[in-house]
């Protein structure tokens, strides 16, 4: 079959096998020379594409709910949106999220995913107490910070090269409502952008669009919206499902002038400098998933989001000459996310570090991947790295510049022999 991920490239032909239980799945990663385990498909390149994909999708029913300890074990395809179904309206809610809810817990482990708390909550492993794994060997083994402590550290970001993560238990958080008390504040450049996050950096949650074809003084002009949950005891859930984007849109209706557009009405149809509203979970957290396949809008050739990370000590000057360099290359990007991280944890290659990383989609057209290997060596110049979830052009040896553990978990994947079973294009690529 033809396989694709969230960016719509590249398009692998690969086999795809499914399990009904834990011998079938042993049977499988001991007869397949290589394989690799997929959740839903929202990385956005090639990471969870390979010849032989092991689909863990339909392995997706509730194990058990401590209501007293908020901790629930659920088996490794369970969507987060169907967490938040069943538990937003009994007062819970994930303690780490992404930018969408369309992912499973196995896919979120094996990305270390983070949101727009990571300065306060750290990554989705920070919620995990423990998930099992299927080793290349087909045994199982339960992996926790107590138990398995390296396999547990090189799995959550290990991008499924450690083996199949079966089930997991994780951490929910209380919650009071189901609305957030938002504030969004309109800055001018990048130095009030900064200035911003710092100044709301106890509010739980906080992100930035940023204007990305900005020049000049106007460089780094972003709305920032911070918030925290309200406490109104209003406890629903209703996932929003608006408009679904029918087919793909053609490549030229998307280019530098419909991105200019769209950024000056963005950032202009918000008045005040500072706003204050009450938003919905899907609203706050989810905005993109209300709109069905928006992928379809980058046209046929597809297209993928570039994330990088910076430290804080060259985060300014890194940015402001990456916004440059975009800027002068016209290449535009409606989806351009600003984000404040905190410390980094010690999992081998999971991508945090304390610092602002920028995340901006485009499309795949002539002369993309030029500009991206100049924004790599702008990234490297000021020590930063590329996430992995994102990513589907990055080289061996840009990657292994961002990732100082990068030898440690290679010799684990040794030790185990992961390296002869678990390979994705992704892992093939970056020499993992
Ligand atoms: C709109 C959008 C917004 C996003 N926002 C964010 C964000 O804010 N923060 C963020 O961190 N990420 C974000 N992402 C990326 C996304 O959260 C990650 O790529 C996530 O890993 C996708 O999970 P999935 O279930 O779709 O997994 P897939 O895309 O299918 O796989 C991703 C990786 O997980 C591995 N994997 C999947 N299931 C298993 C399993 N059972 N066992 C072992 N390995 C497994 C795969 O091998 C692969 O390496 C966003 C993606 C989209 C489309």
């Amino acid at each position: 079959m033809s396989l694709k991920s969230w960016g719509g490239y590249p398009i692998s032909k690969s086999i795809e096998f499914k399990f009904e239980n834990n011998d079938s799945l042993k049977s499988i990663i001991l007869e397949q020379e290589s394989v690799i385990a997929r959740g839903n498909g929202r990385s956005y390149g090639d990471s969870a594409l390979s010849n032989n994909i092991i689909n863990a999708k339909p392995h997706d029913h509730f194990i058990s709910f401590n209501e007293e300890q908020g901790l629930l074990h659920v088996q490794s395809g369970v969507l987060l949106s169907d967490i938040l179904n069943s538990f937003v309206p009994r007062g819970w809610f994930l303690k780490v999220t992404p930018g969408t809810k369309l992912i499973t817990v196995g896919g979120a482990i094996a990305s270390d995913v983070h949101g727009k708390n990571h300065h306060i909550a750290g990554c989705f492993s920070e919620s995990v107490e423990s998930f099992r794994l299927m080793l290349p060997d087909g045994q199982i083994v339960e992996c926790s910070k107590l138990e398995n402590t390296e396999l547990f550290k090189a799995s959550c970001g290990g991008m499924g090269l450690t083996g199949v993560i079966l089930d997991a238990t994780i951490q929910l958080k209380r919650i009071n409502s189901q609305y957030i008390n938002q504030t969004t504040i309109k800055t001018k450049n990048l130095k009030e952008t900064f200035d911003t996050f710092e100044k709301y950096k106890s509010s739980e949650y906080s992100v930035a669009w940023i204007d990305c074809l900005a020049t000049n003084d106007d460089i780094g002009k972003s709305l920032v919206m911070a918030g925290e949950f309200g406490n109104d005891g209003k406890l629903g859930y209703k996932s929003k499902k608006k408009l679904t984007i029918p087919f793909n849109f053609p490549s030229f209706s998307l280019n530098k002038w419909t991105v200019k557009i769209f950024n000056w009405l963005y950032y202009g149809k918000v008045k005040n400098t500072t706003s204050k509203q009450p938003v919905d979970i899907d609203s706050f957290f989810y905005p993109l998933d209300s709109i069905g396949d928006w992928n379809k809008i980058y046209g046929k050739n597809g297209f993928t989001q570039y994330q990088f990370i910076l430290p804080m000590a060259s985060s300014y000057d890194g940015l402001i000459e990456i916004l440059q360099t975009i800027s002068k290359s016209g290449k535009g990007s409606f989806l351009a996310v600003l984000k404040l991280y905190g410390k980094a944890n010690d999992n081998y290659i999971s991508f945090p570090m304390e610092g602002y990383s920028l995340a901006l989609d485009f499309k795949i057209e002539k002369g993309l991947f030029d500009l991206l290997d100049e924004l790599d060596q702008i990234v490297v110049k000021y020590k930063g790295r590329i996430y992995l979830a994102k990513d589907v052009r990055v080289s061996k040896a840009i990657f292994e510049q961002g990732y100082p553990n990068i030898d440690k978990f290679r010799e684990l994947r040794k030790t185990y022999k992961m390296n002869d079973k678990f390979n994705s294009l992704q892992s093939k690529r970056v020499g993992i």
